[in-house]
């Protein structure tokens, strides 16, 4: 079988990852690769299995962003979507999830099946029993919150553009990770959902989470990808960001100067990866040995982190707000 290539590529996420701590980087990109072998050394396979950990904010993401694209995509169609229908779908997953996460599959296969975090890591220090119960709670809530401001608030202002548009898909089984090269580099791009009309291209992203001003950044990179991938000028490119916990809509400008910053912004961020890798070369993708990558200095990051563990770093656990 041929082997796979770590090639080198941006995504926001890796320069958020980056930016945050340069060590998660390192252990994301170059410290997991090859984990899914057999032969691997066991710290590989480690870093392979944390990587793929899930917290509560990401898994009640996931849940809804499926809920919401399902929703989208029958209501295009003319069927109409119930709440109801909804969380169901949000909830088939959770429980899937949930019951991957008992059967401990994911020693085996961390991919395919997932491994909670809060529960591994016993982030619900109440016992056994009433974290789980509390976990349990926290997802409800917030799933419930999330989809009744999806159909009360954001629905009706997605109607006009679902009755004359049409979905264009992104991601998902058999379809190829959507990306674009900026000077020979493989950038990544996956919009939650993108609807082209006969005059216009809404790009929204689903958020389940707080505002944070970095958000902006990552649609407009998605803004890039529709005018380079697409061909379609960025005077028709329309950028939302929907952030379900409180049913805000917010649309982020989008011209010829936020444009430039946003190349300027990757390019400088692909420029301190390539600084990590030897010889600066791209194509040979080669890290600099580990301790290179910095760890950082903030702990909160290291309490939000997977790699806690082979950092051996200890941090508080708190049930704060973290998402
Ligand atoms: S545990 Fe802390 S130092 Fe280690 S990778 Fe995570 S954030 Fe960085």
């Amino acid at each position: 079988m041929a082997e796979f290539k770590n090639e080198f590529s941006w995504s926001f996420s890796k320069a958020k990852d980056f930016s945050a701590c340069p060590r998660r980087y390192y252990w994301e990109r170059y410290g997991s690769w090859g984990g899914w072998e057999n032969m691997a050394p066991q710290k590989v396979k480690d870093a392979y299995r944390l990587k793929h950990m899930k917290n509560r904010y990401a898994l009640v993401g996931i849940a809804v962003d499926l809920a919401v694209k399902e929703a989208v995509a029958k209501i295009q169609a003319g069927e109409e979507v119930t709440f109801e229908e909804a969380y169901k779908t949000a909830r088939d997953y959770l429980v899937k999830v949930w019951y991957e996460h008992q059967k401990k599959d994911y020693e085996k296969n961390p991919k395919r099946s997932t491994c909670i975090r809060d529960l591994y890591f016993s982030e619900f220090l109440i016992g056994d029993d009433e974290s789980r119960q509390a976990w349990g709670d926290f997802i409800k809530e917030r799933l419930t919150v999330c989809l009744e401001n999806f159909f009360g608030m954001i629905l009706p202002k997605l109607r006009p553009y679902l009755a004359n548009g049409e979905i264009i898909p992104i991601g998902g089984e058999g379809i190829q990770s959507e990306s674009f090269t900026i000077g020979g580099v493989k950038i990544y791009a996956a919009p939650d959902s993108v609807i082209k009309t006969e005059d216009k291209i809404l790009i929204v992203d689903w958020k389940t989470g707080k505002q944070q001003q970095y958000h902006e950044y990552q649609v407009r990179v998605y803004g890039i990808w529709a005018q380079k991938k697409h061909g379609i000028p960025a005077h028709m490119i329309e950028l939302a960001l929907v952030y379900l916990p409180d049913g805000t809509w917010k649309n982020v400008p989008y011209d010829e100067d936020r444009d430039s910053e946003t190349f300027k912004y990757i390019s400088e961020s692909v420029e301190c990866m390539r600084d990590k890798l030897k010889g600066r070369d791209i194509e040979l993708n080669e890290p600099l040995n580990m301790e290179e990558f910095e760890q950082t200095g903030c702990l909160e990051e290291c309490a939000r982190c997977n790699f806690v563990e082979l950092c051996q770093r200890t941090f508080t656990l708190a049930l704060k707000d973290e998402s």
